[in-house]
């Protein structure tokens, strides 16, 4: 059970300022509204609407996508209107409400149901990001009620979020949330595996939770000596769903599984995170082949942390992270960090993804085409490269050169002609790497792209752009032929 107040602290408690009169308008206007309407669970429903504002105020959001969290089932299910909420709480609030309740009306069953949601999915994201944020806020209570539904359905809606919202929200970076909706889902999707894992995670965690105690105690000793400024050390455990999917990895061998628990250090400035992971390794010894450099080379979703795992006092092998408080809160907030502050020209280059996939997808009435497209952008993994001014540019992983070139820019596409990776001069077809240096040489003269570039490249602008100039180049010759 959850009040009014409770939401309201929870707004406070990021911004003891924040002016909360219009959320307590929106609770009275749901609550009249869903009036005597009952959660399959017996709660009343305005219960459904507060916990549903509660995560987007959890996500530290602003006060507008909280209110269209609080009224986001009145049109659907009360006599009350979209026209009735646009007047009281205006055009953008109303704007949010009405793409939820686009969201939900799903009319297919099976494999179609399944591309019918993504599909919507997308448009929604391409419309308004907020949309998805309230949508995966609704979708967590829906979870954690799902005990009061029928077993058929239950299994469902948990199949559905981890196939479809977590991979988004993974895509989103909103690592706290995707990790909540995982959890909540995993054990109505597959029970039995569940509860295999909490058997395994129960039985190793007593003994890993002691010996994270004393490594913290000993981290934060040598940094104070070492007169290394820290904000926080403290030990975070894996959340269990992610846990299987790692037990899966390593053929269910739990020994494999280091990060079951990790020690997390956060600091002010990049620099000192390199410092703190050299004293990390003057106190124990790190095992070869773990250390990995996400600032340098962040992951797809924007995640950054160096990572390392040593052989601890009980020579049990222990993760520790080293991040900036900048860097941990896009691992936790992600796309939703953005309304936290200013509009940057960072979030303009995550949303720019979005929008560009969703305009592709929005054509494509094939559906086998569409969940090829689909997979390939939100399901296959990214990778971050460098332009030689140092932009960054996101491409699909296996991208080329001709990928990289038609991403900057459709001329140098077409004229591109030659590529240098890290100085080097490499062929077209060559698969660029994360972190790679990339540098198109093209050629004036150059009349357009080599149609057999069709065969290795990886992105659709290129493939659009090169299938453009081959039916081109072939209709220029269609006089000849049909003479
Ligand atoms: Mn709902």
């Amino acid at each position: 059970m959850i009040s009014l107040r409770q939401l309201i602290d929870e707004i406070q408690k990021n911004d003891p300022q924040a002016d909360t009169t219009l959320v307590e308008t929106a609770y009275n206007f749901a609550n009249e509204a869903h009036a005597g309407q009952k959660r399959a669970s017996g709660e009343d429903y305005i219960q459904h609407c507060l916990l549903t504002a509660k995560t987007l105020a959890e996500l530290r959001l602003p006060i507008p996508i909280i209110i269209a969290g609080l009224l986001h089932d009145v049109p659907e299910d009360t006599t009350k209107t979209l026209d009735e909420i646009r007047k009281i709480f205006g055009t953008d609030i109303a704007k949010m409400v009405e793409g939820i309740t686009k969201l939900g009306k799903i009319k297919y069953r099976g494999m179609d149901r399944y591309i019918e949601n993504l599909r919507k999915m997308f448009v929604a994201m391409a419309q308004d990001i907020r949309v998805i944020l309230i949508k995966f806020a609704d979708r967590l209570h829906n979870l954690k009620t799902l005990y009061a539904l029928p077993e058929a359905k239950q299994k469902r809606i948990a199949l559905e979020t981890l196939e479809i919202y977590s991979p988004i929200a993974n895509r989103l970076g909103i690592g706290e949330l995707q990790a909540q909706l995982e959890d909540a889902a995993f054990k109505y999707a597959y029970p039995e595996e569940f509860i295999n894992i909490e058997q395994v995670v129960k039985k190793n965690f007593p003994l890993k939770k002691k010996t994270l105690v004393n490594m913290i105690r000993k981290i934060k000793m040598r940094l104070e000596k070492d007169n290394i400024k820290f904000l926080d050390v403290y030990g975070r455990a894996k959340h269990y769903y992610s846990y299987y999917r790692k037990y899966l990895k390593y053929n269910c061998d739990p020994k494999q599984i280091y990060d079951l628990v990790a020690v997390r250090i956060i600091v002010e400035n990049i620099a000192d995170c390199y410092t703190v992971m050299g004293a990390v390794h003057s106190i124990w010894r790190p095992i070869r082949g773990r250390i990995k450099d996400y600032i340098a080379q962040p992951k797809p979703n924007g995640y950054q942390s160096l990572h390392t795992a040593v052989f601890g006092d009980e020579q049990e092998i222990v993760e520790i992270q080293i991040r900036t408080k900048a860097m941990n809160e896009q691992a936790e907030y992600g796309i939703a960090a953005h309304w936290n502050y200013k509009e940057g020209n960072k979030n303009a280059r995550e949303l720019a993804w979005v929008q560009d996939l969703a305009n592709w997808l929005k054509n494509i009435n094939d559906n086998d085409k569409f969940l090829e497209g689909a997979k390939i952008d939100v399901f296959q993994n990214r990778i971050f490269v460098f332009t030689p001014q140092g932009d960054v540019i996101d491409l699909p992983d296996g991208a080329t050169p001709v990928d990289f070139a038609y991403h900057i820019h459709t001329d140098i596409g077409d004229k591109c002609s030659g590529a240098r990776i890290n100085n080097e001069i490499v062929s077209l077809d060559y698969r660029i790497r994360n972190g790679d240096v990339v540098q198109i040489i093209t050629d004036k003269n150059r009349k357009g792209p080599n149609p057999d570039w069709l065969a290795f490249v990886k992105t659709r602008t290129a493939i659009q752009h090169i299938e453009a100039y081959k039916n081109k180049s072939w209709k220029k010759f269609l006089p000849i032929f049909s003479k």
